[in-house]
Formats: structure tokens, C-alpha cells, sequence
């Protein structure tokens, strides 16, 4: 099969391997769509800790097209997306659903070979069905309308509660899209690039700003009590400390951004005094299949996020630092 190998950082290729044989419990999907995350583009610029060479992509979905147990057999011909998440299921962690925290825990795409390749192998009980009313490129997208779905819980948002979004790329809009099915009001969001803004307008945004005055004044008018939910969804350290003093007396900070282990001069006493709550949201597992359920039941689409598909040979513009930066860019899907 072909795949895309990033050979070590700053270095990638198209390489034809040996097609994948599934264990006994693991599946092997051809892949019919595969969304691309700019945790890759961090990985091609060597800023994550994986063992190189590697085949990334996590967010994926496609066709089980060959099973390792003939007892999974009815697995053949479907549908599917599926968890990365692989651990061991049995230790105190697992059973607390502390995936991260299982001496076996390996996540496919930064370890086991991901989603940028004609097929991937997962354990079967990872994977969802996909409902016949998803699209694979929509399927493709689960995974981090999965990360929105995590978020959004870890916020604590609520019926009637206000939010400001910083950073409207994918993770902030698949936020938006959670937070408005799930009945918060009055969502500002702030962006630079207006491509960004105006799709967060059509999904419900009440106002976008694209500069922080803009947005200051947005909540002082919108959010006159203070906000009750901040999500940091850029990645863009600066806006930690803006988030932090946007939001209400009690109010949520979440961080979803990774900010590239920049550092902050910080003053504990804007988040001690206000007994304001900052919270860690990067690593989520287990959000898929509510992901896949509303998607499926068409309470939360995200396809309209998609603006550039890809064959895998045009791999080098795919992950080329001049498209990810074009202003209109949002996200990337190779298509099978
Ligand atoms: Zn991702
Ligand atoms: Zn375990």
C-alpha cells in the first residue's frame, strides 16, 4: 500500500510498505478519507516527542475490509471510524477510563501507523459504526468533533451559559458547533482570518471580533455579568492571559490550544481572588462515539469546515507551511 512517511522532522515522503494483516481482536480499514490536523504539521516540525519515522493521521474513517478473529467477521463491509486510543483495558487506570495513564498506552498515528495511508489497523473494539447519513468526510471529522464534544464537557458550559472562543480553527469550531447544539448563548468568537469568522457566523455565532479590543467590547456589551466559559482554542499563548481576564467571578478557562511550550509571566491572584477555574482540556479519549452518534442523528455537522481536499500523492502541499498559512485555509481532507 502507499503511504505518507514523515522520515524525521522537516522531512517527508510517499513510501510503499507492505499492506497491513490484522492480529486476532484488530480490524484493518481501507481508508476513505483521512483529515489533517495541525498536531501533524507540529509532529513535521518535530515538536512532539514520537519515535520518527513515522505514518500519522488520527482522524480517519473508512471500510473494515479484513478482521484477525473470524469471530469479528461482521465487522467485514462496514462503515467505520475508530478510537486511537490503545491500552491495556484491565489495569486500575483503564477501569477508571484514564487511558493516558496505562503502562501500554499507544495512540495510533503518533506510534502505531495512522489514517495517511491506504489502510490503518485498529483493535476492534475501538471501532463505531458510521450511520448511513455521514458522509466518510464527515466521518473523518468525528475525531475532532470528538476534541469539541470533550471540551465543551470539561467546561462545564450549560444550558443559558455565555462563551468566547479564542482561535477559530478546526478545535474552535468544532467547539462552537458543540456549545450551540448544547444551548449556550450569546458565543462570541475572535479570529484574524475573516474566512474563519464568517463560517462561525454561520454556525451561530451571536458576534466575531478580529482583534481583542473588538472582542472586549463585544462582552462588555453581550456578557455585561462577565463570561461563564472561555475556551483557548488557538494555541496562541498571549490569549491565555486574555481568556483568564474575560472571564466571570467563578467562571471556566479551558485550555485546548497547545501553545508550543511557550511560557507566560503570570499573576496567580487574577485567577485566586476570582476563584476563576483554568482547566487542562489537550488530551480527550472516549469522545468519538458521541461524536458519531450526533452526527449520525444530524444534531451537529462540521463538513463545511472542509475547504481543501487532497489525493495522497499531493501530500507535499497538503502539508506545505504555505497552505496551512493561506488565509483561505481551514481544514485539509485526503480523499481515497
Ligand atoms: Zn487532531
Ligand atoms: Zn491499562
Amino acid at each position: 500500500m502507499r503511504a505518507i512517511r514523515f522520515e524525521q522532522p522537516g522531512r517527508l515522503n510517499l513510501v510503499e510498505v507492505a499492506d497491513p494483516t490484522p492480529e486476532p481482536g484488530w480490524a484493518r480499514i481501507r481508508i476513505k478519507a483521512a483529515a489533517i490536523c495541525m498536531t501533524d504539521f507540529e509532529l513535521l516540525r518535530g515538536r512532539h516527542a514520537v519515535d520518527y519515522p513515522l505514518t500519522p493521521g488520527h482522524e480517519y474513517c473508512g471500510v473494515v475490509d479484513k478482521v484477525g478473529s473470524p469471530s469479528d467477521e461482521k465487522w467485514l463491509g462496514q462503515r467505520v471510524v475508530a478510537d486511537n486510543e490503545i491500552t491495556c483495558l484491565k489495569c486500575g487506570f483503564c477501569r477508571r477510563g484514564e487511558w493516558r495513564r496505562c503502562a501500554q498506552y499507544r495512540q495510533i498515528g503518533f506510534g502505531p501507523s495512522g489514517g495517511y495511508a491506504e489502510y490503518v489497523l485498529a483493535p476492534v473494539q475501538n471501532l463505531h459504526p458510521l450511520a448511513k447519513a455521514i458522509s466518510f468526510e464527515q466521518g473523518a471529522l468525528l475525531e475532532p468533533l470528538g476534541v469539541g464534544i470533550a471540551v465543551s464537557s470539561i467546561a462545564g458550559a450549560r444550558l443559558g451559559s455565555t462563551a468566547i472562543i479564542l482561535g477559530m480553527g478546526p478545535i474552535g469550531l468544532n467547539c462552537l458547533a458543540v456549545l450551540k447544539a448544547s444551548g449556550t448563548r450569546r458565543i462570541l468568537c475572535l479570529d484574524q482570518r475573516p474566512k474563519r469568522l464568517a463560517l462561525a457566523k454561520s454556525w451561530g455565532a451571536a458576534e466575531v471580533a478580529e482583534n481583542a479590543e473588538r472582542l472586549k467590547e463585544l462582552a462588555g456589551s453581550l456578557h455585561p455579568d462577565g463570561t461563564d466559559v472561555v475556551i483557548e482554542a488557538s494555541g496562541f499563548h498571549p490569549l491565555v492571559t486574555l481568556g483568564i481576564e474575560l472571564a466571570r467571578f467563578g467562571g471556566s478557562v479551558v485550555l485546548a490550544g497547545f501553545c508550543k511550550h511557550q511560557a507566560l509571566p503570570f499573576e496567580p491572584d487574577v485567577v485566586q481572588g476570582p476563584n476563576r477555574r483554568v482547566l487542562g482540556a489537550g488530551n480527550n479519549a472516549g469522545f468519538i462515539e458521541p461524536a458519531a452518534y450526533a452526527a449520525g442523528d444530524g444534531v451537529l455537522r462540521t463538513e463545511d469546515m472542509i475547504t481543501h481536499r487532497y489525493k495522497l500523492e499531493d501530500y507535499r502541499q497538503a502539508f506545505s507551511e504555505d497552505q496551512v498559512m493561506a488565509s483561505d485555509y481551514i481544514k485539509g481532507v485526503f480523499v481515497f
